[in-house]
């Protein structure tokens, strides 16, 4: 059954200003309307519940892409569309341009956004497995001000964020990689295209006289959110690309995951194919 739509009170901000200002009057009572790719879904199958929601549609301040030497720094309205077609993010952050065109279709490119991506806290989500290789940082903004937050520490469980009910986030600020690097990202889905990930694969590395100076794995739908993998990245930290532990790290892996069997796949699929793309991922290194 749809929701109703006379139940539901959207408020559309003419600016930043001003959405803080209703934010202030009633705290927590304001529901973030992005591109609506996620939330329409919910109204859809009835069980988005009445709410006031704040259109941030028109708000300009979190549009656009900001470009300085050490970062870029993404409103949070960027849609998968931008991403895809932003220079700078083909030229350091490939593994964001894959995961762009990896989620949906193009009309769902054209208007689902990044903050909504990362705010909408679905395990199996595209483009935080990419954020956490990246190393990416949140800033947040609400009546109280401003705060930034490490992106690796935004997730807190299932569906369970670092972002009070009355924050916004606003901006993703992805630092540029240093020397040179190595990129890698991987989504297993039943198809190619329009399927939701069963695991997803995306890391980083920098190389520094044959070894590997610098590594950051991120995952998804393997664990109640998107995750580091950190022990499989201590494996591996340090090694020669001449002699990588493979075994070791494929076996470290499995303490990173904790996947669950559902609709589209069993925990023991997703472990299987997980430990899979990392060996292919080290196989590519190796030979980087
Ligand atoms: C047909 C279809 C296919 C899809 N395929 C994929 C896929 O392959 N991969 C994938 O990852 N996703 C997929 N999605 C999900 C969705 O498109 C993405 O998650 C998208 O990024 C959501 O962004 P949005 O702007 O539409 O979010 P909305 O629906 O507007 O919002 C989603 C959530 O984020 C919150 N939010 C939005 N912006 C902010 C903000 N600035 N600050 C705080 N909270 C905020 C909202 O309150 C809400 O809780 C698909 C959806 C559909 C309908």
């Amino acid at each position: 059954m749809r929701g109703y739509l006379p139940d539901f009170d959207v408020r559309v901000p003419a600016s930043l200003g001003e959405a803080l200002e209703l934010m202030a009057q009633a705290p927590g009572s304001y529901t973030p309307l992005a591109g609506g790719t996620d939330l329409m879904v919910v109204y859809n199958a009835g069980r988005l519940k009445p709410t006031h929601f704040l259109d941030l549609s028109r708000l300009a301040e979190l549009r656009g892409t900001e470009e300085d030497a050490t970062s870029l720094r993404f409103g949070a309205l960027t849609t998968f569309t931008e991403l895809r077609e932003c220079r700078a993010v083909h030229q350091h952050f490939p593994n964001l341009v894959k995961s762009a065109r990896a989620t949906g279709a193009l009309a769902i490119q054209n208007r689902g956004t990044l903050a909504g991506n990362i705010a909408n806290a679905s395990p199996a989500a595209d483009t935080p497995p990419s954020l956490l290789a990246y190393g990416a940082e949140l800033a947040l903004v609400s009546p109280r001000g401003l705060r930034r937050v490490a992106y690796d520490q935004f997730h807190q469980g299932y569906k369970r964020l670092d972002m009070a009910a009355d924050e916004l986030l606003a901006r993703i600020i992805v630092p540029k990689p240093l020397g040179r690097g190595f990129h890698y990202f991987r989504k297993v889905g039943t198809r190619q295209a329009q399927a939701i990930s069963k695991t997803c694969l995306a890391a980083y590395a920098r190389i520094e006289d044959g070894c590997v100076a610098e590594l950051r794995i991120g995952l998804g739908s393997v664990a109640p959110a998107p995750v580091r993998a950190r022990n499989a990245e201590a494996a591996l930290l340090g090694k020669p690309l001449a002699s990588l532990p493979v075994a070791a790290a494929r076996e470290a892996l499995l303490a990173d995951m904790s996947p669950i069997d559902d609709i589209r796949a069993t925990a023991h699929y997703r472990s299987v194919v997980t430990r899979n793309l990392l060996g292919q991922m080290l196989r590519e290194l190796a030979n980087a």
